[in-house]
């Protein structure tokens, strides 16, 4: 396994790389969930490439990029374990040098949800996968369905911009009480880690009620609202029922959908989201 720091190692390393190159771009501290998405890499390209950088300019001002979990020694013998061929570390200052002033916005699909609650969040992811993808040059690039809004925004960016690759989404891997892998689980205390099952089971319930018929949006947003408010730690910032497409919010379910939400347990943001066929 190579590490590569600086973005002319990075680049030196995929030009004598002539077979399929498959990337995950994570933000590090990893768990299974990223690990899911370096085993698919690893079994359908013939070179792997993992970055890990923690992105100052997707977070926002009064967010958590300073205390952002990191352990990259942790990480490396991870991705090692996984025969991952590359992984891509830069320096902040490597990847946005002084006078940096080229942005990346993919509008629209970036208005609701996440985009709503966290302004310039896409704009910064939009921007620093663009510049990954550039640098790694990717023929398959791998994400996670557990960030549902990224994936469509990251597609719509590779669709509109002409990129060249296939992006790839893998499905959200949980603990086993339902909870979504994140790197920002580790902020919970126990009793907190606790409360954080309510997301998942306030998701699994829509499900489970759309299943048996229900197709009135509003009657499941309310059913979770009220499940998460039944939990006293949680805060919700927004239940969604949507197309999962266009993320509009729908009155009927007439179609495949997209239940998401985003919570606040304690000082801890969770989102999570659940497909409603
Ligand atoms: P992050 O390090 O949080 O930026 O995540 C890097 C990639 O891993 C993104 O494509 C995420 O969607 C994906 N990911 C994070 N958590 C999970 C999970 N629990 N299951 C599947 N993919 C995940």
């Amino acid at each position: 396994m190579r590490i590569a720091n600086t973005i002319a190692q990075m680049k030196s390393a995929r030009a004598k790389s002539p077979g399929s190159v498959g990337f995950v771009p994570t933000m590090g501290y990893l768990h299974e969930g990223h690990l899911s998405l370096v085993r698919q890499a690893r079994a359908e390209n013939s070179l792997v490439v993992v970055s890990i950088f923690v992105n100052p300019t997707q977070f926002g001002p009064s967010e958590d990029f300073k205390a952002y979990p990191r352990d990259t020694e942790r990480d490396l013998a991870m991705l090692k374990k996984e025969k991952t061929d590359i992984v891509f570390m830069p320096t902040a200052e490597e990847m946005y040098p002084l006078h940096f002033n080229s942005w990346v916005v993919v509008e629209k699909v970036t208005d609701r949800l996440e985009g709503s609650f966290r302004p310039g969040h896409f704009k910064g992811v939009a921007t620093v996968v663009a510049k990954l993808f550039n640098i790694v040059e990717p023929t398959r690039a791998y994400f996670g369905q557990k960030d549902a809004q990224q994936v469509l925004v990251i597609k719509k960016m590779v669709a509109d911009l002409n990129m060249n690759l296939e992006v790839i989404t893998a499905p959200t891997v949980r603990e086993s009480d339902g909870l979504a892998m994140s790197s920002r689980n580790i902020y919970l205390n126990p009793q907190e880690r606790r409360a954080a099952t309510v997301l998942y089971k306030a998701l699994t319930l829509a499900q489970t009620q759309r299943k048996k018929g229900e197709s009135n949006a509003e009657t499941l947003r309310q059913q979770v609202t009220s499940i998460i408010i039944g939990e006293p730690l949680a805060k919700i910032e927004y239940v969604s029922i949507a197309d999962t497409e266009t993320l509009e919010e729908l009155t009927a379910i007439d179609r495949l959908a997209l239940a998401s939400l985003a919570v606040r347990i304690g000082k801890t943001r969770l989102i999570d989201n659940i497909l409603l066929e």
